[in-house]
């Protein structure tokens, strides 16, 4: 293979992947793995989670050390944010004057938070969570905070408001449309988690939006909602979704719509160049071609590897079910397919009892399960969906059922 020098852009979960995958298939060339944060790459999941929680310190979030990188030839470039691709030169430009020269380059640069424009949004005490960074400052001013607004019903949201309730804060989480999760769940886990959250103190102001943001002397004061109520605020985080990082493979001429356009290899619209994770949208074909572009740690690394493996010139295609979960209070919650444009709910289990499944059909077809506290339903709804094999809905509702029997089912 002619290709010496890879250079991969983007050191969170998908970008790490790529490396990590390069080397372990024997790629023996020059490798940088570039980010814009400092320090060593680290994982994500946990800051909303067990790092708010205070449960884990930093030093748990590193995903591998000096030394690994050091053993990998994998040269880590941190804290040095990219400014430019020059697809025609084959280089990056970084911030500090660096260049980096490669022969094929990936592009992990992931989804960036969506900011919320109302007067006062850049008071301080509102926080965005998606970098240790943020998550740090969060972390920091907890402590004093005694009334907590959470802007978004979202992942974010909901796991942000479920470490500060736990942290006995006062709490009240904003949600602009009708159904938690929205992006993510159906209206039987959406209720659910409302009322999870509710038995947990947290107020819910559904169907709100926040008209500005009140403060003193710079700070944080009270948010105030559209229909005139002022609350009370000393900290707000906002989770109001996130956008894909695209500005520099766009300016360097890479197609983009939502995301940058690659195919079932990885392969983007300039030769030479792949994309993987948030910041990717592909036609998935376990979805009729459907195009998606997915915001997980599942697809970030899965996909990952294909692109890997399409820089070594191997001809793999990403086909992986998605999955996502999600750990609110003693509650996990798990999604196993994409649920978007489902017509029909079955539930499997007692919602009552916490623990249950929601099966999700477009027309016939299972597309998605939603496992509250069913971590047996999940994984076996994961395999389901990769075989194409859909329960009836009756099989489904009925935990007599043994849905592994049903696998036979499958080609
Ligand atoms: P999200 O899950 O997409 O949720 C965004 C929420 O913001 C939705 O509830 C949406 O409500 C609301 N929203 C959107 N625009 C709004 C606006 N202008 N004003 C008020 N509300 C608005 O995004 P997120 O929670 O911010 O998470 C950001 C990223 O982190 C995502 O990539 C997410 O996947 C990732 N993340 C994932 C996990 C996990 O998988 N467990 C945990 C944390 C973060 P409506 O739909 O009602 O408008």
């Amino acid at each position: 293979m002619s290709t010496q020098r890879i250079v991969v852009l983007g050191a969170g979960h998908a970008g790490l992947s790529i490396a990590e995958t390069l080397r372990r298939k024997g790629f023996a060339g020059s490798l940088a793995l570039v980010g814009a944060e400092p320090g060593l790459p680290y994982q994500r999941p946990p800051l909303s989670k067990q790092y708010l929680n205070g449960e884990w310190d930093e030093s748990r979030l590193v995903q591998r050390n000096a030394e690994f990188f050091q053993r990998q030839a994998i040269d880590c470039v941190s804290g040095d944010p990219v400014q430019a691709i020059d697809p025609h030169a084959r280089r990056l430009h970084l911030a500090s004057g660096r260049e980096l020269a490669w022969d094929q380059l990936a592009i992990a640069t992931g989804s960036r938070v969506r900011r919320l424009s109302v007067p006062g949004a850049d008071l301080v005490g509102v926080h965005y969570l998606q970098t240790l960074a943020q998550a740090r400052a969060l972390r920091a001013q907890m402590a004093a905070a005694r009334h907590v607004v959470v802007i978004g019903g979202g992942y974010i949201g909901l796991e942000g408001a479920a470490a500060f309730a736990r942290a006995g804060k006062q709490v009240t989480l904003l949600n602009r449309g009708s159904e938690l999760l929205s992006r993510a769940a159906g209206a039987t886990v959406s209720d659910f988690l409302r009322r999870l959250h509710e038995a947990n103190g947290v107020q819910m102001e559904i169907g709100q939006v926040v008209r500005a943001i009140d403060g003193d002397n710079d700070r944080v004061r009270a948010v105030v909602l559209a229909d005139g109520r002022t609350l009370a605020a000393d900290l707000v985080l906002v989770g109001i979704g996130a956008e894909p990082e695209t500005t520099l493979a766009a300016s360097a001429g890479l197609q983009c719509r939502d995301g940058i356009l690659v195919d079932g290899c990885c392969r983007t619209s300039v030769n030479g160049i792949v994309a993987a994770g948030d910041c990717a949208r592909f036609e998935h074909p376990l979805y009729d071609g459907r195009s998606v572009r997915l915001e997980s740690i599942q697809n970030a690394v899965e996909q990952g590897r294909v692109a890997a493996a399409t820089l070594l010139g191997e001809e793999q295609h990403y086909a992986a079910v998605p999955w996502f979960w999600s750990d609110q209070y003693d509650t996990k919650f798990q999604i196993a397919g994409l649920s978007e444009g489902h017509s029909i709910e079955v539930v499997r289990g007692d919602i009552e009892t916490g623990r249950f499944s929601v099966f999700c059909y477009a027309r016939k077809r299972l597309v998605a399960v939603e496992s509250i506290n069913a971590p047996a339903d999940h994984m076996m709804a994961r395999k389901l969906i990769m075989a194409g094999v859909s329960p009836t809905p009756d099989e489904a509702a009925d935990p007599a059922c043994a849905l592994r029997d049903l696998l036979a089912r499958a080609g």
